[in-house]
């Protein structure tokens, strides 16, 4: 049985639930000179030296996926970061639909 990864809630087998696939990369904004100064790259090298590659990586670019029940999915694309609800639907209507 696979578990809601925002609600806690188990889904059944045959139960629909949604695959949530993220993936989040860096971007200087376009402020990284081209070519790098010579410095400015030692610097660079210098902070990261001991750094593991995998937190580099990571700092970079990175992915994961979530499962969610129906109810999540609402919920989530309706406001995906958890942030100051903008207004119209809320998650306690949401819950209200489904109970
Ligand atoms: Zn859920």
């Amino acid at each position: 049985m696979e578990i809601c990864d925002r609600c806690g809630s188990a889904i059944r087998p045959g139960e629909i639930r949604y695959i949530v696939q993220m993936s989040i990369a860096a971007d200087d904004g376009g402020i990284v000179l081209d070519p790098v100064p010579e410095d400015v790259m030692e610097a660079i090298i210098t902070e990261l030296d001991g750094v593991d590659s995998v937190d580099i990586a990571k700092q970079v670019y990175e992915s994961n996926s979530f499962i969610l029940c129906i109810k999540c999915k609402r919920v989530f694309m309706r406001n995906p970061f958890g942030g100051k609800d903008r207004g119209d639907t809320t998650e306690d209507d949401i819950s209200r639909m489904f109970h």
